[in-house]
């Protein structure tokens, strides 16, 4: 892991849970970093997602309920959480 990538892994993991902050309006659920493997090659950071144990590693998280069950549970995608969360990131930077 680059520091580079470190950096931007803590960012994730400080905005919390993605899906508890989108979806049930709960910021700041500690969170676990999920990678989306699949969209990985083409950006220059890895793509990831802060989700919280239960929504990463749970019964109703993404790998308990696999991508597509848990896509459809909630109403979004990988790629939107990854979305949400590079523009929370890119908010926060420019705070700074
Ligand atoms: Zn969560
Ligand atoms: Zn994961």
């Amino acid at each position: 892991m680059t520091k580079e990538e470190k950096k931007h892994y803590d960012k994730v993991a400080r905005l919390g849970c993605i899906l508890c902050k989108s979806v049930f309006e709960n910021p700041h659920t500690p969170c676990e970093i999920h990678h989306i493997r699949r969209l990985g090659g083409k950006r220059s950071l890895a793509p990831v997602i802060g989700l919280c144990p239960e929504h990463h590693r749970g019964n109703t998280g993404v790998h308990g309920l696999g991508r597509k069950a848990f896509e459809r549970t909630y109403n979004t995608t990988e790629e939107a959480l990854l979305e949400l969360t590079l523009g929370l990131i890119n908010d926060l930077s420019q705070l700074r």
